[in-house]
């Protein structure tokens, strides 16, 4: 099922694909290049798609969404072999950096999940997104510190911690 798995997940939109698991369940960690560009429920939409495909394989399956306050989609990524989250708290890829929207769906479907976390460390002693935040949230770890910094007005959000990365190297 993990080359189903993949080539579904590419059919869907998705660039970046990953399996890991949770509990009793398989993940399929997608990854689309982008920053903000794609909406939360257009994310919701695709995995929708990749989680209907196994259904009709007769695997329950569901969508991970972002925004419902559940697991951490970056950790998912992470432990999926996506990327790494970087200090600035955003999962930082090899192919796009930080500008990667993430969505997943969650599967009793047997999938190969990643074993190899050897990317886990890939700062490496950087600290360019902790000097340039303006609102010194990612040297304090605070999430309040960034939201503070960029909530509205909605033009003027903050994308430096993004910007400023050296990935993709
Ligand atoms: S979005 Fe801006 S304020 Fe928030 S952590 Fe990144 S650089 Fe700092
Ligand atoms: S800017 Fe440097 S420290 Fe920040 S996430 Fe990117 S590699 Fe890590």
């Amino acid at each position: 099922m993990t080359d189903f798995a993949k080539k579904t997940a590419l059919e869907a939109g998705a660039e970046l694909v990953g399996f890991t698991s949770h509990g009793d369940e398989q993940i399929v960690v997608l990854g689309y290049p982008g920053n903000g560009c794609i909406d939360l429920l257009e994310l919701d939409r695709l995995a929708e798609g990749v989680a209907g495909k196994f259904e009709k394989h007769g695997y329950s399956s569901r969508v991970i969404s972002s925004h419902d306050g559940g697991v951490s989609l970056r950790m998912l990524a992470e432990d999926a072999g996506l990327g790494f989250v970087g200090r600035s708290g955003l999962l930082i890829t090899a192919a796009f950096g930080a500008r990667v929207r993430l969505s997943a769906v969650a599967t009793t479907a047997p999938l190969a999940v990643n074993e190899d976390h050897s990317a886990a460390d890939g700062c490496m002693g950087c600290r360019i997104c902790e000097d340039a935040c303006p609102s010194k949230a990612i040297k304090h770890k605070s999430v309040e510190m960034c939201r503070a910094h960029v909530d509205p007005p909605a033009e003027d959000r903050c994308t430096i911690c993004v910007d400023v990365c050296p990935y993709p190297r």
